[in-house]
């Protein structure tokens, strides 16, 4: 299944993405099986239902001209060697063009094991040493040492883990990222050379990580975009109006080896091709690139806000990737408003903008027009607290869009709050690494929406994670899950919980996204995914284990008590202390405005019994953790994180506020210490 699905990938097969049978034939058992278009097998030969050993290339269906080799066992290590040959003189193979190499459970070794081999004997992940030695008897490869054998006939090859049996992590493929990214062509992970990278958002550890990025990703992200457009403009249809978008450049740099490196975000927006694959299904964006690509992101937010205004009839909908940055962007708007009323009234952009290539470009645009100035002004003073200010202001918008589900949850209310009556739809479910899937439901509330997965973006496997027994958990996510092996595409089972991992176009394989998703249903045969939570544990001492959507739940519960007071979480996060025994929760907010004390420690105590994990419950009784504490910090607080992570090359856009701080976020933390103000710890468990 495996071996057919990517060959089809890499040959470029056409899969209609929602199609019933996703190019497969079921066999008598029910299950899926695909059939290989272009894949080298044993010896050499082509594989494929129907057909003797014709040679590749032959067959008009095959498209030699972009193929995988694909082996397992002993044919990886074959298929590997050809592979290997073909890079040495591609001239000598006259009929084929290979695209890469898919190594399933290659064997390497010789029967008498080389002094790396030993080295890891027994050691992750080469614990069944003895077990791979089977296949080499039977294969009669005794004491090899020719082109068959070995790695690449040298020691130490197999410490990068090529005859590993598990799905490999992140983390196994950073050394080959770093290589590309210092400037090593050679055809590492992809079979072109990567010539983009991207950075991930990195919050949690304080250290955005490098990505592939390449055209075939470029691609994927317009089928993405294009199949979930054609779903929500069904629903929502808006015509060629314009969008009022909080997008953000940032900043491009070059590494060691030459290579660029930026946010996936701003690979594309940069990218002549996105714009044109955008160009039908995109509305206009209501500020010229001068204010996207702005080096400073407080100045192009002004600006974003003002143009939207300037062309405010003409707005069809509202958008920025995550809900964060929504959000962010009209508690801004409370604060500039006037100063954005002064401008259009004027025709003189406020000084405040000093950026010559903003002001340029936003100058041409802003004329005198103290008619729209007075109507924003009688708009802005007539809404309560803000509620409905986006259809007020932007009385065409059909919608809100951006992603709203995972981490994004928490911002829902304040959004609904400034959107009134209008939709909130999320958007897609993908990654820096790559795309998962398309919201084609967007008429769900974002709470309940599900993502199809796109099978031609990508191959994907899941990992079934299952409640160890006797474990009984309300909510899913508090469980330390049993991992089952990784299934296909169309072997997920609905109501089942799986970690979703992807090989891309962009070179990663088998990479584990360290995503927790639910299988909602399928869509004739792709599955529906629902979005659960970050796989990472965030908070855990000893047995206890939570994750980001543990926290998120324990927040919401004690947030509670602060409706009754009129007080907002504004954002939130946390941390272990371990420096004292022992170790505690330390839970932070920033909240809209004072709470009383008997309110906090309320909340306190409220946190500390939210955490359901047994793990955590038992702990707490037998003071293995001690008190959680609630610690508030002081407004703005984000602010200077958010400010943080765009001074390591973040974009706002793609700030996703770290629900965890690991000690290693030595500067976050600094933030943290610097703007508490009050610190609360619980009585819940008694002292
Ligand atoms: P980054 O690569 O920094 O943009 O972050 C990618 C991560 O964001 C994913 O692995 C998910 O955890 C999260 N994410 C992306 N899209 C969604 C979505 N639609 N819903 C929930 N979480 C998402």
């Amino acid at each position: 299944m495996w071996k057919s699905a990517a060959a089809a990938a890499a040959t470029g097969t056409k899969t209609s993405a929602l199609s019933k049978s996703h190019g497969a034939s079921r066999t008598a058992r029910g299950h899926e099986e695909r059939r290989p278009r272009c894949a080298l097998h044993k010896n050499g030969r082509r594989a494929g239902a129907g057909h003797d050993a014709a040679a590749i290339g032959e067959t008009k269906s095959v498209d030699a001209a972009r193929c995988f080799v694909v082996g397992d066992n002993a044919s990886g290590n074959i298929t590997h060697h050809l592979a290997r040959r073909y890079a040495r003189d591609p001239s000598t193979f006259a009929n084929v063009s290979l695209a890469d190499l898919i190594a399933i459970q290659p064997i390497y070794a010789s029967e008498e094991r080389t002094p790396a081999e030993l080295r890891l004997v027994g050691a992750p992940p080469m614990t069944k040493t003895p077990l791979s030695s089977c296949p080499w008897h039977l294969a009669g490869g005794k004491g090899e040492e020719g082109p068959l054998a070995g790695g690449e006939g040298e020691e130490g090859e197999l410490a990068d883990g090529e005859g590993e049996e598990q799905v490999p992590a992140c983390r196994d493929l950073e050394p080959y990222i770093h290589r590309i990214a210092d400037g090593d062509s050679s055809p590492l992970l992809t079979g072109k050379p990567v010539t983009s990278l991207s950075l991930s958002s990195g919050t949690t550890q304080g250290k955005p990580k490098f990505l592939p990025f390449t055209d075939e990703l470029l691609e994927t992200t317009l089928q993405i975009f294009q199949t979930s457009y054609a779903f929500r403009n069904c629903e929502y249809p808006i015509g060629r109006g314009k969008a009022l978008q909080f997008i953000y450049g940032s900043k491009q740099v070059v590494t060691k080896g030459g290579i660029l490196a930026t946010t996936a975000t701003t690979n594309l927006y940069r990218r002549a091709r996105y714009k044109e694959g955008m160009k039908d299904i995109q509305s206009q964006c209501c500020s010229p690139d001068e204010v996207v690509f702005g080096p400073d992101f407080n100045q192009s937010l002004y600006c974003h806000l003002l143009c939207g205004l300037i062309y405010s009839d003409e707005v069809h909908q509202v958008f920025s990737p995550f809900a964060h940055s929504l959000v962010h962007a009209f508690q801004t708007f409370e604060e500039v408003w006037e100063d954005l009323c002064a401008d259009i009234r004027g025709g003189v952009l406020s000084e405040k903008v000093t950026v010559p290539s903003i002001r340029e470009a936003v100058t041409k645009i802003l004329k005198p027009n103290p008619e729209l100035a007075d109507l924003i002004y009688k708009k802005c003073t007539g809404l309560s607290n803000w509620y409905d200010v986006i259809p007020a202001l932007w009385p065409n918008a059909k919608y809100v869009y951006g992603i709203m589900t995972g981490s994004m949850e928490p911002y829902l209310k304040k959004l609904r709050h400034y959107a009134g009556h209008l939709p909130l739809i999320s958007a897609d479910y993908g990654a820096s690494e790559g795309w998962v899937g398309a919201n084609i439901n967007p008429t769900l509330p974002p709470e309940q929406v599900t993502y199809a997965v796109l099978p031609q973006t990508g191959y994907f496997e899941f990992i079934r994670l299952e409640k160890p027994e006797g474990e009984e958990a309300e909510n899913s996510a508090s469980i330390h899950y049993i991992e089952s092996e990784p299934v296909g595409l169309t072997e997920v089972e609905v109501g089942k919980i799986y970690e979703v991992v992807i090989t891309t176009f962009g070179g990663l394989y088998r990479y584990r996204l360290g995503d927790i998703v639910k299988v909602a249903g399928f869509h004739n045969s792709t599955p529906e995914l629902r979005f659960i939570c970050r796989r990472s544990l965030v908070l855990s001492i000893n047995i206890d284990k939570n994750t980001e959507k543990d926290l998120q739940l324990a927040v919401e519960e004690a947030a509670k008590l602060l409706d009754a007071e009129k007080l907002e979480i504004v954002d939130f996060t946390s941390f272990v202390e371990k420096s004292s025994d022992p170790g505690r929760y330390v839970i932070f907010w920033e909240l809209s405005s004072d709470a009383r004390e008997d309110v906090l420690r309320s909340c306190a105590n409220c946190l500390d019994l939210a955490f359901v994990d047994a793990g955590y419950t038992g702990s707490r009784k037998i003071r293995a953790i001690g008190p959680l504490e609630l610690r508030i910090l002081k407004k703005g607080t984000f602010k200077e994180i958010l400010d943080h992570f765009l001074s390591l090359g973040g974009a706002v856009s793609q700030f996703k506020a770290p629900r965890f701080v690991s000690p290693l976020n030595v500067k976050v933390l600094q933030i943290l210490s610097r703007n508490t103000t009050r610190s609360y710890f619980s009585t819940a468990y008694g002292l």
